[in-house]
């Protein structure tokens, strides 16, 4: 009989996960960062790094400090309409946010948002191939599913809406790996005087147990290590040919394929 396999299961054979997107570099992002952190939140703030250490936006030693905790991500170094620019031009813009970037994070940048959203089939070909590994849209789904491609990769909502209602919906759900995924700017939470009703959603689905906290990136690799996942033709017998633990379920029970491993199932499941 052969066993019953889904590639189903975050880190320590959770389901759910929630991540945090947020844009342009202003100075509120140092308070966003620090509120997520107290509430065991983990996020990615997305750079244009032509614009840090101007007036109201972030300096190298804040983009630093966030970047000990949090994911620093790209956003185009002028914050343009990448889709508008010359492919080469568009390239650069993502090449110069990594340059000053990378030494701050202390490590390679791989993902990034488009600036209004913005993007193009030929324009997703071409950031790949700068080393981009994701990039977040603006389109809101409402919805909690992994990217087919995480170079178009929808969020769930924006910062403004229902999230009360929605996170009641996303917790509810018991199958399948679901991601709550919200983006914005750090600003808008002066300008809409709105900290303390973030504060009190971020105390509210902070500290779980049930859910990992992840930065954007921390799912783009888990997600692709699990795809690499090779079984045999039997499936009796998992390899993991990464660098990441992965966890597959195997009849409904998670199991554990370390890094570099080969897990026979059967006897994981049999005892
Ligand atoms: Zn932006």
């Amino acid at each position: 009989m052969k066993m019953k396999i889904a590639f189903d299961c975050l880190p320590g054979g959770l389901r759910k996960a929630v991540t945090m997107s947020f844009d342009d570099g202003k100075l509120a992002d140092v308070r966003l960062a620090e509120l997520f952190r107290k509430y065991g939140i983990k996020g990615t703030f997305h750079y244009n790094s032509a614009n840090v250490g101007k007036e109201t936006y972030v300096t190298d030693a804040q983009i630093r400090e966030i970047g000990a905790y949090h994911e620093i991500s790209a956003h185009g170094a002028t914050h343009p309409f990448l889709d508008r620019l010359p492919v080469p031009v568009a390239m650069q813009e993502i090449m110069d946010d990594r340059r000053y970037l990378e030494p701050l994070a202390g490590k390679p940048v791989r993902g990034m948002s488009y600036p209004y959203g913005a993007y193009s089939e030929e324009l997703k070909t071409a950031l790949r191939a700068a080393g981009m590994e994701y990039s977040r849209t603006i389109k809101n789904t409402s919805e909690f599913d992994l990217p087919q491609d995480f170079m178009e990769w929808h969020p769930t909502c924006h910062q403004s809406h229902d999230i009360d209602g929605l996170w009641q919906r996303f917790y509810n759900k018991k199958k399948h790996i679901r991601v709550f995924y919200m983006w914005g700017h750090s600003y808008e939470f002066d300008r809409d005087d709105s900290w303390a009703r973030m504060e009190a959603f971020c105390e509210k689905i902070g500290g779980r147990e049930d859910i990992w906290y992840a930065t954007n990136q921390e799912i783009v690799d888990y997600v692709t290590a699990m795809r690499r996942i090779s079984l045999s033709a039997d499936r009796a017998y998992a390899y993991n040919p990464s660098a990441l633990d992965v966890w597959i379920l195997a009849e409904e029970k998670p199991v554990r394929v370390p890094a570099g491993k080969t897990v026979n199932l059967e006897k994981e499941i049999n005892g």
